[in-house]
């Protein structure tokens, strides 16, 4: 009982330790401090990752700890990270001094927008993603391990979904360096949202589907559906990583061409630039439609597509990525000003082409 409540303080807390130990490349962010001048960050997320994952299985394969124990503990796992994610909010908020009047805005929004110590090495947000993809693909595994735990056939949905999962992890940490040019990174303060949503929601509900179906019987899934699956994540997955990199070579060297071929289509007042071709032409926040596409794959590779319970995954993302699209815009219309006005007559639509 209380090693399940204390795994996700065990894994932040290795995490952070390989962090810090583990070589690591260092990088100018795109976030710059008072005096103007880019945040550096040092990353090393794959290699945490591996090691992690590495360690986990040698546990496993030494007999220390069932393949499912992850899903043995998962409501305890849940209690603790809750625990941790409170407490968490508790000590990066209430220490900085008030952003709002009301001490609820600032607990849920936070205070500080890049905490950070010695001299950058550890930042808390990068600490945070970091861990909570960790956290997010030992739940899957072990997640998967328990459904696939009775002796006969293995489950193909359950091994695409694990498998379409820890490409969604390595894919995220191998491309950390772009996510620092993304909202969370600009915009963001660290408070609950962004603590408690990366200690707990992240690693926790994420699996959702595999939480629902992993004690249920094989719905022994066509391969259609599978199929299907796999095609609706590629597409989801190409639209998201395509215009994140799209658009993080093009705040690095305007004129260099995306993917070595995308020539950049922007426009211009002379001070500001926007991309309106290639991916950012496509949509205003087609990265965010590639985000819910990618999580109706997964829910569909579990091949019950009659439960209701994984599809809150997606709808999470919807939730997420509404509003989220609705203050950015905001913020950039405040921004660029007519420029932004150009872009939207350009390009129409938020995020789905052709419909919202
Ligand atoms: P975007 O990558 O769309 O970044 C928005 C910013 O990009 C704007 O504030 C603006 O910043 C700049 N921008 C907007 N339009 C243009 C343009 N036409 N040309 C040049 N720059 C432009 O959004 P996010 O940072 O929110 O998301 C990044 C990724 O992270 C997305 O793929 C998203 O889906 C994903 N994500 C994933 C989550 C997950 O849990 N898996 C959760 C949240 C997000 P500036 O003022 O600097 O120009």
């Amino acid at each position: 009982m209380i090693l399940g409540f204390l795994i996700p303080w065990i894994a932040m807390a290795a995490v952070l330790a390989l962090h810090v130990a583990l070589p690591g490349r260092w990088l100018d962010g795109y976030v710059r401090d008072a005096a103007g001048r880019p945040l550096r960050y040092r990353l090393n997320g794959l290699l945490v990752l591996a090691v992690t994952v590495g360690l986990a299985v040698a546990a496993v394969a030494l007999g220390l700890a069932a393949p499912d124990v992850l899903w043995r503990h998962r409501w305890e796992e849940l209690a603790g990270a809750c625990a941790l994610g409170l407490l968490f909010t508790a000590a990066i908020v209430l220490p900085a001094p008030p952003v709002k009047p009301r001490l609820l805005a600032d607990l849920y929004l936070g205070r500080r927008e890049n905490p950070r110590w010695r001299g950058g090495r550890v930042d808390a947000k990068m600490w945070l993603y970091l861990g909570g993809a960790v956290l997010l693909e030992l739940n899957v595994l072990s997640f998967a391990a328990h459904a696939e735990r009775l002796p006969g056939d293995l489950r193909a949905g359950v091994i695409l979904y694990a498998a379409l999962f820890t490409w969604f992890v390595v894919d995220y940490l191998t491309f950390e360096h772009v996510h620092l040019y993304t909202y969370d990174l600009f915009a963001e303060r660290v408070g609950f949202k962004l603590g408690w949503g990366c200690l707990v929601f992240y690693p926790c509900f994420y699996c959702v589907g595999l939480w629902s179906q992993a004690d249920e019987p094989d719905p022994g899934a066509p391969a259609w559906l599978l199929v299907l699956a796999a095609l609706t994540f590629l597409a989801g997955w190409i639209l998201a990583r395509g215009a994140n990199l799209q658009k993080y070579v093009f705040k690095r060297d305007p004129a260099a061409r995306a993917f070595g071929v995308l020539a950049p289509r922007a426009i211009s007042d002379g001070t500001h630039t926007l991309l309106c071709g290639g991916f950012w032409g496509v949509s205003r926040h087609v990265n965010y439609f590639g985000e819910i596409l990618m999580a109706t794959g997964l829910t569909l590779a579990l091949g019950d597509p009659a439960d209701p319970i994984p599809w809150l995954y997606p709808l999470y993302y919807v939730a997420l990525l509404v509003p989220r699209q609705v203050d950015d815009d905001r913020r950039c219309a405040a921004k660029y000003g007519p420029l932004w006005d150009e872009y939207c007559a350009r390009v129409r639509y938020r995020i789905i082409p052709g419909v919202y």
